[in-house]
């Protein structure tokens, strides 16, 4: 038996042909860089994630890096973020000049913890950026609440989470900003890089266009320094094609989710494993990835253990980003966030892909089983 931890393939198939004919007519026309493809791919995803503007971009990193610019947002400024995550939430705002600001995560559901929060505002601090991690949002009302109160802008990094819920709103309907990435083993993936920028406010929907282009206003005059964050048309073909199957492929996904709880409730591993935490029930959790942990040492034995068994797996995230040596200037040491770094030690993402079989699912947790 194979299980890879991702394969694109079978989702690909249905649509092949359709997606042909777009990229096909996309040629003919000759028309490249944003225009009506993109339009209406961003009409398309307001409606979808609940929002009243949204912004293609080139990536899910430019998605971050455009809304912090747009809020002028740099050297001498604090944005709050989490540690645990994919580098480019930390590596957006260090790229602006201001400074990363670290906060431990939710032991159960990996997401920064509400309540740690405001004990790092400072007066520096501009933003925070929750991370909605592997598909799940953070606790928004509190995040809200403390933003409110210390007027910081709160930038979603919903690059994980298109589509996902919280109290009935959609990852990226709740912040000031959503940040979205299509990279093709997210679950709204692109043939290539892509991403948008969400926003509840008509002005910062018209700086987030006008950032995307080189800050120009009207034809080479430029107010602002933007850069080049456009999508393009074939991407946004594309993904207004797939978009229509998202909600399809995330119930597959969380069936597969409900398949691995009860079989690893049937299993023989009891507490050697810790399934991924929901928050509540309102939580509509999209499972980019399922990253359970296995505590005891026993981590990399049972990845290499499921790895020479024919089960893809991967570790999101190995060194939480405090250590990361880029970020040592930061001054961040061992210990500075002790879930972070005790969870990238025991995390271990399973394969969760809408197309996989029933029997793979048994395999794969059979063999976590042997393992241990
Ligand atoms: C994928 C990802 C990004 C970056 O998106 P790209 O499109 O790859 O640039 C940012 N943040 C998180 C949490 C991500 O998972």
């Amino acid at each position: 038996m194979q299980v890879p931890l991702l394969d694109l393939r079978d989702q690909y198939a249905p649509l092949r042909d359709e997606i042909m004919k777009e990229i096909a007519e996309i040629c003919d026309s000759q028309h490249f860089i944003l225009g009506d493809k993109v339009a209406k791919l961003e009409k398309e995803l307001t409606e979808y994630c609940g929002v009243p503007h949204v912004c293609g971009v080139t990536s899910g990193s430019d998605a971050l890096l455009i809304a912090l610019m747009v809020e002028n947002i740099g050297a001498g400024d604090e944005v709050i973020t989490t540690p645990f995550t994919f580098f480019a939430t930390a590596g957006a705002i260090a790229r602006t000049g201001a400074k990363p600001v670290f906060v431990d995560i939710d032991e159960d559901t990996y997401n920064i913890n509400p309540e740690l929060i405001e004990a790092a505002v400072t007066e520096k601090t501009r933003a925070i950026i929750p991370v909605h991690l592997f598909g799940q949002c953070c606790d928004m009302d509190k995040i809200n609440a403390i933003a409110k109160k210390h007027n910081l802008i709160v930038i979603e990094d919903a690059a994980q989470s298109i589509g996902a819920e919280y109290k009935g709103h959609r990852a990226g309907s709740m912040g000031d900003y959503g940040c979205f990435s299509f990279f093709p083993s997210k679950n709204l993936g692109c043939f290539g890089d892509g991403g948008a920028v969400s926003t509840n406010n008509a002005e910062r929907f018209k700086l987030l266009n006008i950032f995307r282009n080189h800050g120009q206003g009207s034809t080479y005059i430029h107010k602002y320094v933007g850069g080049n964050f456009r999508l393009d048309a074939l991407q946004a073909g594309i993904l207004s094609i797939k978009l229509r199957e998202l909600n399809k492929w995330h119930d597959g996904r969380a069936r597969n989710a409900a398949i691995y709880r009860e079989l690893f409730a049937a299993s023989k591993i009891g507490g050697a494993v810790k399934l991924p935490g929901v928050a509540d029930s309102t939580t509509r959790h999209i499972y980019n990835q399922f990253s359970v942990r296995i505590g005891g040492g026993k981590r990399e034995a049972v990845r290499n253990f499921l790895r020479e068994n024919n089960v893809g797996c991967n570790v999101y995230y190995p060194l939480s980003l405090h250590l990361q040596d880029c970020f040592a200037y930061l001054g961040g040491k061992p210990g500075d966030f002790p879930v972070s770094e005790a969870i990238s030690q025991e995390i271990l993402a399973l394969p969760i892909f809408p197309e996989l079989k029933k029997e793979q699912l048994e395999y794969v947790v059979a063999t976590i089983e042997k393992a241990l």
